[in-house]
């Protein structure tokens, strides 16, 4: 029986992998990966490794969880080094917890390999700092999924502070999100962004308003971010990526 390494590989930039993560990926001998890790990744793989595509998209998933869970214990029965390469890190979002738990179940051995979160690396190339000296002293990583919901598990009455707020998997939430912010007090004019493919060569960032943002980043390609706060204001002055 062999081993998993649930493994993050970084939110696009395919230089934003670890050491370690580069190291179990060259000796995989198989790679289950999902949609939003680099695909160019598979490239530092040995010959021979096999691959297996497992494609979660943004809210709808190509494979089932449970099925999802499945594939990797079996490539677990049959292959020594089994790696599982998720977006960003295994553990933000990325269900490498259930994943986890699954194998432990089945009795088998896993790792976990933390990778650079998108969280905070996609606001950093947009110039973003979701945390800075003077205007905000903490951050919140939300999943956008849950805001639409009827029951949302989301405490809003909460996000009256100053918290920078990123929401992942929002996109298609965003307006609903606004309005919620709008609702418990925020000003119509408060800063927020949303930036579309980050650290990728067509990363692109939209800057506006509460008022505004729905109108100017409905239509941006996914996987996109939402980042809600005064640091969205250092954008102007410390945009530094070169695509
Ligand atoms: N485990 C991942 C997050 C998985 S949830 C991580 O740590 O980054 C998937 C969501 O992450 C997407 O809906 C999007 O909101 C965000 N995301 C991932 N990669 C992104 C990228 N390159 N640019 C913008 N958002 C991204």
């Amino acid at each position: 029986m062999g081993k998993v390494y649930l493994t993050g590989a970084g939110p696009g930039d395919r230089d934003l992998l670890t050491i370690k993560a580069l190291r179990v990926i060259q000796n995989a001998d198989v790679i289950i990966y999902d949609r939003l890790a680099n695909p160019d990744i598979l490239e530092d793989a040995k010959d021979g490794c096999k691959f297996i595509y497992v494609g979660k998209a943004d809210s709808h998933h190509t494979l089932p969880q449970d099925e999802i869970n499945e594939v990797i214990y079996q490539a677990s029965l049959e292959y020594e080094n089994v790696v599982r390469l998720k977006g960003g890190d295994p553990l933000v979002f990325g269900r490498g917890g259930e994943e986890a738990l699954y194998l432990k179940e089945r009795g088998v051995k896993f790792e976990f390999i933390p990778g650079i979160t998108s969280a905070i690396a996609v606001p950093e190339y947009a110039g973003i700092p979701v945390t800075h000296r003077g205007i905000t002293v903490s951050f919140r990583v939300v999943t956008g999924h849950e805001a639409a919901k009827e029951k949302s598990q989301i405490p809003w009455e909460n996000y009256k502070s100053d918290d920078t707020i990123i929401f992942l998997m929002g996109l298609h939430r965003l307006n609903h999100i606004v309005q919620k912010l709008i609702e418990i007090g925020k000003p119509k004019d408060f800063p927020i962004a949303v930036i579309s493919r980050g650290t990728w060569s067509d990363e692109k960032t939209v800057v506006g308003t509460l008022d505004d943002i729905y109108e100017k980043a409905k239509d941006l390609p996914t996987p996109a971010l939402i980042i809600v706060g005064k640091v969205v204001e250092l954008h102007k002055d410390l945009s530094w990526f070169e695509k």
